[in-house]
């Protein structure tokens, strides 16, 4: 007797980072362990990156900083991307705040205080919508972190071009 394994039945499954979406694939390194809202805690897996260099990454469970951390690399990304293929253009004061902002030490309350002047104008534009969970990031990393990478290498881009 013969047995076949149909190729339905094989299913692959690619494990995924839980905070970038990117492939996580597994390791012996302890689980990180994530605390939801509703049911218990349960370990999630996460890429190289995001281990590395998330705001929480001497711990061994996830805190709501790296969610929130993993919202503003998502969408610095984007509106890196969109700046790039010229989908999107920053308004002259939009450009003029972002050069502010890359001048400024990042502190809570510097960044906060930033946010709060931006201007009627600025504050309705994509570029305070990607900062604006900045200083709840400074509370647990400082200005040169890792961490802020992504934002900072966004706002050197930005800013270096012609004005
Ligand atoms: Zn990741």
């Amino acid at each position: 007797m013969t047995t076949s394994s149909p190729r339905s039945r094989l299913i692959v499954v690619v494990a995924v980072c839980h905070l970038c979406g990117d492939p996580a694939p597994g390791d012996n390194r302890p689980p990180v362990i994530l605390r939801p809202g509703l049911g218990g805690p349960r370990p999630v897996r996460l890429c190289a990156r995001c281990r590395s260099i998330r705001p929480g990454r001497d711990r061994g469970e996830l805190v709501p900083d790296d969610e929130t951390w993993a919202f503003l690399e998502r969408e610095t990304t984007a509106l890196g991307q969109d700046y790039e293929s010229g989908r999107w253009l920053p308004w002259r004061d939009e450009l003029h705040w972002a050069q502010n902002l890359r001048a400024t030490t990042w502190t809570q309350s510097a960044v906060e205080h930033a946010l709060r002047d931006a201007g009627p104008h600025v504050s309705t534009g994509r570029l305070v919508h990607v900062v604006e969970p900045l200083p709840g990031l400074l509370a647990l990393v400082d200005d040169g972190d890792p961490a802020l990478r992504t934002l900072r290498r966004f706002l050197d881009n930005l800013t270096a071009g012609p004005a």
